[in-house]
């Protein structure tokens, strides 16, 4: 099997592949890699350019026959910024999200270059931080911090924003020799407009951040209201495999936690923000179901992004 820093690769069902991001590494959300018959899809592009290099070697490896088409889910810059390794492939996304990509990702990229020279200090320190560090816990979580810095370098030293060509609006059907899959945008969820990818012949859904499993998801470029709508929506596919864009592959459960997390939330403000106090948004617990969820930070936007509203 392909070996990546970036990705674990996961076999899900006959010449379909979910692609799971590795704990460091570039990737920092998860992709697929599927066989259509005679041409291959790939679906989110991840973080930086280099994560997306070993996707299309991945790809070119695992099925031995050309990439055809390439979906990206959302406008998030950890499912687009590999874009610039499929040029020569027909990049597509809803109409919504091309557009938010142009509005975002070269201003990104205008904010973050100036901050290379301060990139360079900071892993200079790490690097003697690590070197003087005794405590072995203390020196891996440095190492992390620093395997991560170094991504994100290379990623703005070698960054190309790379757009959709081909947008569409509410659903699309791909077709090779051995099966057909359906894009499907689901409306305002996690961002103004998610796409979801759905298998019918192999029960499979990749539902890019309309589903995150162990990590809590982030409401603050969404709607939360809707998204449990899309949520219903996403359910009625019945798929027997969901692959998140972030966390690990799941099944149908995923969608009634993800639902629950939304709900919680809700209620969470609706306790703290009708109470006529102000409240100390950092006071507030992560509730005990999701204390041992990745990103707690998340947590804490979401709830000032609520609380806001
Ligand atoms: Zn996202």
């Amino acid at each position: 099997m392909f070996q990546s820093r970036h990705f674990h690769i996961l076999p899900i069902a006959d010449g379909i592949y979910a692609l799971e991001a590795a704990e460091q590494g570039g990737a920092m959300s998860n992709a697929g890699i599927i066989d259509l018959g005679g041409c291959t899809l790939i679906f989110d592009t991840f973080n930086t350019p280099q994560a997306g290099q070993d996707l299309r070697r991945a790809a070119l490896h695992l099925l031995n026959q050309p990439v055809r088409y390439v979906v990206n889910s959302h406008w998030h810059g950890d499912h687009v910024r590999g874009n610039q390794m499929f040029c020569e492939e027909t990049i597509i996304a809803s109409n919504i999200t091309r557009e938010l990509m142009r509005r975002t990702q070269p201003e990104w990229l205008a904010r973050m270059t100036p901050l290379l020279p301060n990139l360079q200090t900071d892993l200079a320190a790490l690097a003697a931080a690590i070197s003087a560090e005794p405590d072995e816990a203390a020196r891996l979580r440095l190492t992390a911090e620093q395997a991560y810095l170094q991504e994100i370098r290379e990623s703005i030293e070698t960054l190309i924003v790379t757009y959709p060509a081909i947008t569409y609006s509410r659903e699309l059907t791909l077709s090779g020799s051995k099966r057909s899959v359906a894009l499907r945008s689901l409306g305002e969820a996690h961002t103004a407009c998610d796409t979801i990818l759905y298998s019918p012949a192999d029960s499979v859904v990749f539902a890019g951040d309309v589903i995150a499993v162990q990590n809590h998801p982030l409401f603050t470029d969404g709607n939360p209201q809707s998204w449990l709508l899309a949520l219903d929506t996403l359910e009625k596919l019945g798929a027997q495999q969901i692959v998140p864009g972030h966390g690990p592959v799941s099944g149908a459960g995923s969608i009634s936690s993800m639902r629950q997390y939304i709900t919680d939330l809700l209620a969470l403000r609706g306790e703290h923000g009708s109470s006529g106090d102000a409240v100390e948004i950092s006071d507030i617990p992560v509730p005990a179901a999701y204390q041992d969820w990745k990103a707690t930070g998340v947590f804490y936007r979401n709830l000032e992004f609520l609380l806001s509203q």
